[in-house]
Order: C-alpha cells, then structure tokens, then sequence
C-alpha cells in the first residue's frame, strides 16, 4: 500500500482549440472544473478509495456540468434527443459494466458501475439501461436536465442546413478518467453524449469496453474521438496489447495507435493512458485535448491550451 503513486488523470474531449494566446470566454469555467473533479478523485483515493470508485467521483462532477458533452450538456441526436453512453473498467479484477443510449438517468457513469456491480451482464442499452438504472435506485431526470441552449443550437444548426452530417461536437467533450489507488488497482471509465446528429440507436466507443474504455493490471485507458475508427482499431485494448504483449511503455504504445494506425485510417481523437507505475500520457490527433492530472503532493495540472497535432 502506498499514498506515493497514487493519480488521477481526466480528458475533457478532443477537438478543436482556440488558437494559441487567444482565450475562450469560458476557458477559466473549463480550467476550474476539470481541476475540480481531479480533486475530486484525488481525494477518494487518498483516503484508501479505489480507483473504480475515484473514476466514478470525477466523472459525476463533469457530467453534471453543463460544459462538457456528457450527462447534462450531451449533444443531441439526429430525433433531438440526448442518448448517452458510459463505461467503467476495474483493472485488478477485469470487471466491467457500461450503458448505451440511456436518455433517463442521470449520471450514465453511475449506472456502469451499477451494471459492473450489481448485474451479471457488461453492456446494457436503450430502455432496458434505463429501466435497470431506475430499479438500482438510481437519481433520474428529465430530458430538460441534460438539455442546453449551446447544444440545441448546434443542432439546429445542422436541421437548418438540412445536413445528415453526423459530426464531432465543435466543442469540448466527451469525459473520461483513468486512476491508480493505493493498492496498486488500475480503472478507467468515459462517458459521453456521442456524436452531434447521430442516428437513432448509434453506439459509439465510449462504452465498448476494448474501444473507447479499457483497463487491466497493466494500463487504464479511456479515448475521445472518432468513435467508429476507435471501434474497428480497437484502441484502447490495441494500447494495453503492446504494453503487455510487446513491453512497450505507456507513451510508445500510446502515440504508435493514435499516430500511426488511428490517423492514417482518417481517425481523429486521443487518449489518456495510466500504467501501473503512475506513468501517464495522453496523445491526439486532433488540434487538442482537455485533460487534468492530479497527483499526490503536486499541484493539479491542467491543459486547456492550444497545443500542436503532434
Ligand atoms: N468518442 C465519442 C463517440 O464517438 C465522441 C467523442 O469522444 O467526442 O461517441
């Protein structure tokens, strides 16, 4: 057991940032809360939590928040409604429970872990998520929660110009966490309200375990991106691979599938990625990725910066 090493990394989604030395009005917003819910997971972990309920803490705090594309402020689907999805792995054990296309409940993340805990099954979707979340006892709210001004009109946007386009959301983000406890345990969790247009029923990487979220005793790992390139890449367990087959280290296997398998496939996006060690990186193929790191006796860091496609 050990305080040292314990860390607890978060993405915001990638995207596209504003260019370098121009602030955003709500960058300090974005700053803020992604510090908030490192904090938040930190804290869980520091006093002896596991890193599946410290992935879970951080996770509740940006879907509750209406800057990011998960939970409250998802983007809306091509009928108009908000279908989230969520996972949440625990490395130690390979246990994992994920939801698709819930519209009811309010923290989709919670529901995975209720489904990881407390069902015999990985992956539930549609109604039948929701239906299992209500009975679990799980808080639910109405479409008007998870409903902002800012997504609406980016919908409308796209009705207006008559466009079937199913795109990324222009702005930030799907969340996603990964944490290292005391005990050595590794998880990883994401969340999201998917892509803006999406077809009715469309499941992206979020919570398909081995694509958008994966974690086991080597890495945690959670994308944001382009999810039907993360599926057929398999990326998130394609990292975890190298890592345990090949030995590679976190940032090699890391940047070789987003760089050189992801992106010349025409896939967008990035990942954050935790080893056993506390070692972390989180590379993307996009203009940017919002995440936060939060450490034992170090000071949060955050990135809401412009940076360079690497
Ligand atoms: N990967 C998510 C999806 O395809 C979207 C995102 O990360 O922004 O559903």
């Amino acid at each position: 057991m050990s305080t040292d090493n314990i860390t607890l990394l978060l993405h915001g989604g990638s995207g596209r940032l504003h260019p370098a030395g121009t602030p955003f009005p709500q960058e300090a917003d974005y700053e803020r809360t992604l510090a908030a819910a490192a904090q938040a997971g930190l804290a869980v972990l520091a006093r002896g939590g596991s890193s599946l309920a410290a992935v879970e803490a951080s996770l509740r705090l940006l879907e509750d928040s209406p800057l990011f594309n998960a939970g409250r402020g998802s983007v809306f689907s091509h009928a108009g409604v908000n279908e989230m999805d969520a996972a949440l792995m625990d490395g130690a054990t390979l246990r994992a429970g994920a939801v698709a296309g819930v519209r009811t409940v309010r923290n989709p993340i919670t529901a995975a872990r209720a489904v990881l805990e407390r069902s015999a099954h990985v992956l539930l979707t549609g109604t039948g998520a929701d239906e299992f979340a209500a009975e679990m006892g799980l808080e639910t709210a109405p479409p008007a929660w998870f409903r902002t001004e800012e997504r609406w009109q980016q919908w409308q946007a796209l009705q207006a110009e008559k466009a079937h386009l199913v795109v990324l959301p222009p702005k930030y983000g799907t969340v996603g966490a990964v944490a290292l406890d005391q005990a050595g345990h590794l998880a990883a969790g994401t969340s999201t309200g998917g892509m803006l247009n999406k077809r009715y029923g469309r499941v992206g990487d979020s919570p398909l375990i081995g694509a958008g979220t994966y974690a086991n005793h080597v890495c945690a790992v959670s994308g944001t991106g382009h999810g039907e390139f993360f599926i057929r890449h398999a990326v998130a367990h394609d990292i975890a691979a190298l890592m345990e087959y090949r030995g590679l280290d976190v940032a090699t296997a890391a940047h070789h599938v987003i760089h050189d398998k992801v992106a010349p496939a025409g896939g967008r996006g990035g990942v954050i990625v935790l080893d056993r060690h506390g070692h972390v990186a989180m590379p993307h193929s996009t203009e940017g990725l919002f995440w936060a790191l939060a450490r034992a006796h170090r000071p949060v860091e955050t990135n809401v910066c412009h940076m360079v496609v690497e």
